[in-house]
């Protein structure tokens, strides 16, 4: 018989109580929620330091399901990447928050933020064809390409070659790449030197203890460094206090996001807070 997990879990067929059973019934029904409209956006502002200002947007994914409740893209990504299944819910992410972007700008103008970041999975940029739908995307939306972030967590992946093409092709249509998670993977500054990235969004592992003297301000301030001197833009990524933001303004950060200048919500609430602020 299938165990009960704290009791929150149905009873399986034993063959599906496993991990790998789990994540294929994911996948399954991954399939279906995109059609289903269980999948939606959430919205998260991006701040510049000294002014205080919204400048910028990421889009988040959400996937509510109707028996599970909210499952976390960290456990359903990995999967849609698994099973290819990214690469047609990235285009959905895309052309969801490309248009939004263009709806705030209609209804808001000036106040609206100037830039929309949309995650891409590694899986998604190996793929020739990527460049041609995020063109695709703009044309149909009307967001320039200027306006486009794409986040790209950076993995070893990048050796592959296509997935480097891709980031030139993003840059030829004027669209900007910014590495996430920067300085958590093997190879942060290695990447550096061979993938003409724009932004550099640093960890919050650097930024969660970065009001205390040692090792981790260390590193956030050799960040900065790095970035200026490249000529990149860095954001300093899960910023939750005030003193955080403090000392990151003071390190010459420029740009930040976190849970202290906004959560990630849903629209209309977004756009509510930009009616607001
Ligand atoms: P990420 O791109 O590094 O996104 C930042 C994550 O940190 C988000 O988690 C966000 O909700 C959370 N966060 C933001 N500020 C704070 C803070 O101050 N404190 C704390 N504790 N957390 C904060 P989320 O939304 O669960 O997303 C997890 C990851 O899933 C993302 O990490 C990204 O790698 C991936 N992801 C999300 N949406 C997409 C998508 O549309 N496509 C792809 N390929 N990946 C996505
Ligand atoms: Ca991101
Ligand atoms: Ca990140
Ligand atoms: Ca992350």
């Amino acid at each position: 018989a299938a165990k009960e997990r704290g009791g929150r879990h149905r009873a399986y067929t034993p063959d599906l109580d496993t991990r790998a059973g789990e994540q294929a019934r994911l996948a399954a029904e991954l399939r279906t929620a995109l059609e289903a409209g269980q999948l939606s956006l959430a919205y998260q502002p991006i701040v510049s330091l000294p002014e205080g200002r919204v400048v910028s947007v990421e889009a988040l994914l959400r996937w509510t399901h109707p028996e599970r409740g909210a499952i976390s893209p960290a456990e359903f990504i990995p999967v849609a990447e698994e099973t290819g299944l990214v690469v047609e819910l990235g285009a959905w992410v895309l052309r969801t928050a490309c248009a939004q972007a263009v709806t705030w700008r209609r209804a808001f103008g000036a106040t609206a933020p100037e830039r929309m970041s949309v995650n891409v999975s590694v899986r998604q940029l190996a793929e020739p064809t990527f460049a041609g739908v995020v063109a695709e995307v703009l044309a149909w939306t009307g967001l320039s390409a200027r306006d486009l972030i794409v986040e790209v967590t950076e993995t070893a992946v990048f050796d592959g070659g296509q997935a480097l093409r891709t980031v030139k092709a993003l840059h030829e249509l004027g669209v900007r790449v910014a590495l996430d998670d920067f300085g958590t993977g093997h190879s942060s500054l290695g990447l550096l030197q061979t993938v003409p990235v724009d932004i550099i969004k640093v960890d919050k592992s650097f930024v969660d203890r970065v009001t205390q003297a040692g090792r981790h301000a260390v590193i956030a301030t050799a960040l900065i460094q790095v970035s200026n001197g490249l000529g990149l833009t860095a954001v300093a990524e899960g910023v939750e206090t005030a003193d955080q933001a403090a000392e990151l303004h003071r390190l010459g950060y420029r740009f930040a996001q976190g849970y202290h200048f906004g959560k990630p919500v849903a629209e209309p609430d977004f756009g509510a807070a930009l009616t607001r602020a």
